[in-house]
C-alpha cells in the first residue's frame, strides 16, 4: 500500500459484522458491483474495514469469510506493501486528492493484477478529491477494468460531485451504541467506567476518536484548557496569552469542545439547573457563563465557532494564532454582557 496510515488488520472492528457479511454474501454469489461508498460518521472505522476487506478479496485461499492470515497475499497485506492495493488519500501536508494521484490509480487499474485476482483501489478519505480529480475518477467508475473494486470512504457523503455518489454503490456504517462501545473502550484503556463515558461524550460517541482520547489522557489535556479558559473570564490572563499557549492543540477537536461548551451553556439558559449536560463536570462555569449572557450573543458564537471548524476541516488555511484570539475575545464578551 502506498500510505503509511492504511491499517493492515485483515478484521474489521467487531460493530461492523453485519456490512461484512453483506459484502462477503456479494463476493460468494459474484454480484459484488465494482464500487462501492462506504459512508459514516468519523472515527468508527469505515478505513479499517475497507484495507481488511481488501486483504480477504485478494486471499486466494480464505478461511470462511475471512483471509487466511498465512499466506502470500496475507503476507503482503500484513506489510502494507500488497501491489494489488492502492489506497490515495491526500499527500503530506495537503488536504486534497488530486487529479495526478487518481490518474495513477486508474493506470494501474487498467493492468492486470500481478497476484492473478483483484486490483483494489480505497480512496479515502473520498471527499477530498478535489473535482479534477473526481472527474478523472469518473470514467474508471463508468468503465472499470475487470476485477476492479474501488472503495470510497466518506463521513462528508454531502461534500462529494453527486455524479460520483450516484455510480456507487452505498453502503452505511452507523456508530456502535454507547453501551457496547463502552465494553469495548474498557477492554483497552485503564481509565474507569466514569472517565471513559465521559471520554465517549466528548468524542460525539466515535469509538476511535474515544480510544484516541483516552490514551492521550485528553481528560487532563481538557481540564487544562478549561482552566486557561477560566483565567480570561477571571481577568488573570489575556486572550492573546492563552491563544498563543493553545497554538498547538488541533482546531477542530478544539472548536468541537468549545462548541460542546457553548450547548451546554444554553441548556442551562433554557432549562436551568435541570439541564442534562454532555459536560457534567462543567456545570459551574456554563451556569456562570449562562447567569452572564443572552441567548442571542450565545448563537452567534455558536454559529461562528461552527463555521470556523468546518473551515479548519476544508483545504482552507487559517491564520490559527488570530482565529484563537477571535474565539477567545467572543467568549470574554459573552460574560460581558
Ligand atoms: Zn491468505
Amino acid at each position: 500500500m502506498d500510505n503509511d496510515a492504511a491499517s493492515t488488520h485483515l478484521h474489521p472492528y467487531p460493530w461492523h459484522a453485519e456490512q461484512w457479511q453483506r459484502l462477503c454474501n456479494l463476493r460468494h454469489s459474484e454480484t459484488l458491483p465494482h464500487a462501492y461508498l462506504l459512508k459514516g460518521a468519523q472515527g468508527g472505522g469505515k478505513f479499517r474495514f475497507a484495507c481488511a476487506f481488501a486483504g480477504y478479496m485478494l486471499c486466494p485461499t480464505p478461511q470462511g469469510d475471512a483471509a487466511c492470515g498465512q499466506c502470500k497475499s496475507c503476507q503482503l497485506y500484513r506489510s502494507g506493501n500488497h501491489p494489488d492495493i492502492k489506497v490515495l488519500q491526500p499527500e503530506e501536508k495537503s488536504k486534497v486528492v488530486k487529479v495526478d494521484q487518481v490518474r495513477q490509480v486508474i493506470d494501474f487499474a487498467s493492468k492486470t493484477a500481478q497476484q492473478g485476482g483483484y486490483r483494489i483501489i480505497i480512496i479515502n478519505p473520498a471527499e477530498a478529491m478535489n473535482s479534477n480529480a473526481a472527474n478523472a475518477l469518473l470514467k474508471s467508475l463508468e468503465e472499470p477494468g475487470e476485477n476492479t473494486l474501488i472503495l470510497l470512504v466518506t463521513a462528508r457523503q454531502n461534500s462529494m460531485l453527486a455524479t460520483i455518489n450516484s455510480r456507487c454503490q452505498q453502503l452505511a456504517f452507523p456508530l456502535p451504541d454507547r453501551t457496547e462501545t463502552l465494553d469495548w473502550l474498557s477492554g483497552l484503556s485503564k481509565a474507569g467506567r466514569e472517565d471513559l463515558e465521559l471520554i465517549l461524550t466528548l468524542a460525539d460517541g466515535q469509538p476511535l476518536t474515544a480510544l484516541q482520547y483516552a490514551n492521550d489522557q485528553i481528560l487532563k489535556e481538557r481540564a487544562r484548557l478549561i482552566e486557561e479558559i477560566g483565567s480570561i473570564t477571571k481577568g488573570q490572563n489575556s486572550p492573546v496569552d492563552i491563544a498563543q499557549r493553545w497554538k498547538d492543540q488541533n482546531t477542530t477537536e478544539l472548536l468541537g469542545w468549545v462548541s460542546g461548551w457553548l450547548v451546554d451553556i444554553a441548556k442551562i439558559q433554557q432549562a436551568g439547573s435541570s439541564a442534562v449536560l454532555n459536560n457534567p463536570d462543567l456545570a459551574a462555569m456554563a451556569g456562570y457563563i449562562a447567569g452572564k449572557s443572552t441567548p442571542q450573543a450565545l448563537f452567534a458564537l455558536q454559529r461562528w465557532v461552527n463555521e470556523q471548524r468546518a473551515l479548519s476541516q476544508g483545504s482552507a488555511n487559517l491564520n490559527k494564532q488570530l482565529m484563537l484570539e477571535d474565539l477567545l475575545v467572543r467568549w470574554l464578551h459573552l460574560t460581558l454582557g
